[in-house]
């Protein structure tokens, strides 16, 4: 089973896949947990190119590409080999990212992502996708309080800096694209506690016939 977590940041998504990972593994399944831009040797490379602060120069085609090539690449040497070992995938972020961050968020057509992100993912949709869903006020000092909690000064830099009106865009983006996938994407309230968070995840799961 291909389970994939999407939502703007500071929605609890890395502590909702581990409860996952957990549920999963009380089951006696074998997880394998990955993540976009990241999952591959290739991958962790490319993240660095797309994540870093100072990576203000990039044109958003560009950056659409190294989105298409890590996820390319994740999903021939990573994904499907797992899964054809029988693992659960978990990944955080996947193909929706790319149509909502580069489509809703940056203005590139939402079509066309489509068509490209088929190219990359060459038949390898989630079965299942849950959509984090937080008020991007919230979101936001979520992360922030986060990263000062780490003490991190953090590759992602950039992203915080960026406005709330953006966050606001991928949300409402999010909304949108689920509502129109309703089939593979649950959308999940994000703004409860953790286990209020994960009973809704556990839900969506049992009702998707796994688990
Ligand atoms: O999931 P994580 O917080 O590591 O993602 C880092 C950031 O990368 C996101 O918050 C988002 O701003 C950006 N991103 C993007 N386009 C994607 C995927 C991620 O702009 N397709």
């Amino acid at each position: 089973m291909f389970i994939t977590f999407e939502g703007i940041e500071g929605t609890g998504k890395s502590t909702q896949i581990g409860r996952v990972r957990d549920y999963f593994e009380a089951r006696g399944r074998e997880v394998l947990l990955t993540l976009e831009p990241g999952g591959s040797r290739i991958g962790v490379e490319l993240r660095k190119m797309l994540l870093h602060v100072d990576n203000r120069e990039i044109t958003p085609i560009t950056e659409l590409f190294l989105y298409l090539a890590d996820r390319a690449q994740h999903v021939g040497q990573v994904i499907r080999p797992a899964l054809a070992a029988g693992k659960v995938v978990l990944c955080d972020r996947f193909a929706d990212s790319t149509i909502v961050y580069q489509g809703y968020g940056r203005g590139l057509d939402t079509s066309m992502l489509r068509e490209l992100n088929e190219v990359a993912v060459n038949g390898l949709w989630p079965d299942l996708t849950i959509v984090l869903d937080i008020d991007p006020e919230i979101g936001l000092k979520r992360a922030t309080l986060r990263n000062i909690e780490d003490g991190k000064a953090k590759e992602e830099g950039r992203f915080e800096a960026e406005h709330l009106s953006f966050h606001k865009r991928i949300r409402e983006g999010y909304l949108t694209w689920a509502a129109l996938n309703h089939r593979r994407m649950s959308v999940v309230d994000a703004a409860g506690t953790p286990d209020q968070v994960f009973d809704q995840i556990r839900a969506v799961i049992e009702a998707c016939g796994d688990g």
